[in-house]
């Protein structure tokens, strides 16, 4: 598949990450048989060494802004129930975020909910380069060389997406427990998700809610809308998962519809 990078993005010259940063890409149960890839885009909350924490308080770095709250441990927690691989990225989305083309200005955002984010600011080429290349490409990368590989099993293989989403946003509550993501292209498995969470837990399940998902994700329209790959991009509220019980009930509960979901969709007359 081709990704949406050109040459000069490869990255040239000094390095941004150093021998003690980690690897950007984490491989969850890397062995899981199942055919679904499990994706966390701001699971992490690592920031490169030469970069501290982007002049971001402490306080402010532990918030939503840089991570999305409980996602990890969400993704490894399915990842055993599923038998499935989760690939997440390492590092903090105020460093990058990879569900963003490389080029759109939120990649490196300069501010985040009212926060200020003065270490991405002002930044030179090379300097946006350096985390695309370093951080980005190979996070994408490695999402696509796991899509390209065949599973053993009888099903194709299906994305999903996970994030989670801050309970109370400029001021206002959001009401949703969950919401199922879904933009076009193979979607009969999205909505099939989106049919068990709401037969489990009714109008608390948010249908594009509380975001769409559109133009400006990166990663299901990178790696699944384009391609035509099924696919469901979740967004759980963070409150939820923020006891080891919660994620134990979510993991639970979405295990179960993504399974149900796909024995549905195959059972479907094609579109
Ligand atoms: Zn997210």
């Amino acid at each position: 598949m081709a990704l949406r990078f050109d040459s000069q993005e490869d990255g040239t010259g000094d390095r941004l990450l150093g021998p003690d940063d980690p690897s950007p890409v984490a491989f969850s149960n890397p062995g899981g048989a199942s055919s679904f890839l499990l994706v966390g885009d701001h699971a992490g909350m690592a920031s490169p060494a030469a970069l501290g924490c982007l002049r971001v308080s402490d306080a402010d770095w532990a918030r939503h802004i840089a991570c999305d709250l409980g996602s990890r441990a969400l993704g490894e927690a399915l990842a055993q129930r599923l038998d499935a691989r989760f690939i997440h990225q390492r590092y903090s989305r105020l460093v990058i975020d990879c569900n963003r083309a490389p080029q759109h200005p939120d990649a490196i955002a300069p501010s985040s909910d009212a926060t200020n984010i003065p270490g991405n600011r002002g930044l030179t080429v090379r300097q946006r380069r350096q985390r695309v290349a370093e951080i980005h490409k190979p996070y994408h990368a490695a999402i696509a060389d796991e899509l390209a590989r065949q599973t053993d099993g009888p099903h194709p293989q299906i994305l999903v997406s996970l994030h989670s989403f801050t309970p109370v946003w400029q001021g206002k509550p959001r009401p949703w427990h969950a919401g199922v993501l879904h933009g076009g292209g193979a979607d009969r498995f999205a909505l099939a998700v989106l049919a068990g969470l709401t037969d489990a837990l009714g109008t608390v399940i948010g249908n594009n809610q509380p975001y769409r998902l559109d133009a400006t994700d990166y990663t299901v329209p990178l790696h699944a809308i384009e391609p035509g790959r099924a696919y469901v991009e979740l967004e759980i509220r963070q409150d939820l998962l923020a006891t080891p019980d919660g994620t134990t009930a979510w993991a639970d509960r979405l295990a179960g519809v993504l399974t149900a979901a796909r024995q549905d969709t195959e059972r479907m007359p094609a579109a």
